[in-house]
């Protein structure tokens, strides 16, 4: 079986945390994260998140995601699209998405090609169960 490691090796860059914005959050990650810093909702949203209406993002330091100190710092807390990434299903739809996100993101192994990336990207998803 196909392994995540056969398409993609972070090198750790930092891109995907820096930004003039974050991934939304949802309510289990909005759960997640309070339980990890051990605060309640009202202390995380003063201190880390944005709140834009119903849309509920990361604050940005300093072009970076609030949680980014070189790598980051909340990891078993992270949003559960920070943990997708970039082994993104959008990828199999439509190769412009593979083209985008794997120049957004260098640990993609683009030189496979799409053809064979997509072949192996189904298999590693499959075995996910995104
Ligand atoms: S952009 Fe890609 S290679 Fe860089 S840290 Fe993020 S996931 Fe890793
Ligand atoms: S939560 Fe972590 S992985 Fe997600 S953007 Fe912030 S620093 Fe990056």
């Amino acid at each position: 079986m196909a392994d995540e490691a056969e398409i993609f090796d972070c090198r750790q860059c930092g891109y995907c945390c820096h930004g003039e914005s974050t991934v939304s959050l949802d309510e289990h990650d909005v759960a997640r994260m309070c339980d990890y810093l051990k605060m309640d909702f009202a202390e995380l949203c003063e201190k880390y998140l944005r709140v834009t209406g119903k849309v509920i993002q990361m604050k940005i330091v300093d072009g970076h995601c609030v949680f980014y100190d070189n790598g980051c710092t909340i990891h078993p807390g992270k949003p559960w699209r920070c943990s997708q990434w970039p082994i993104h299903p959008s990828m199999l739809v439509d190769e412009a998405n593979f083209s985008a996100i794997s120049s957004s993101c260098p640990g993609i192994k683009k030189e496979l090609g799409y053809r064979r990336f997509s072949e192996i990207l189904r298999q590693v998803i499959a075995k996910q169960k995104f």
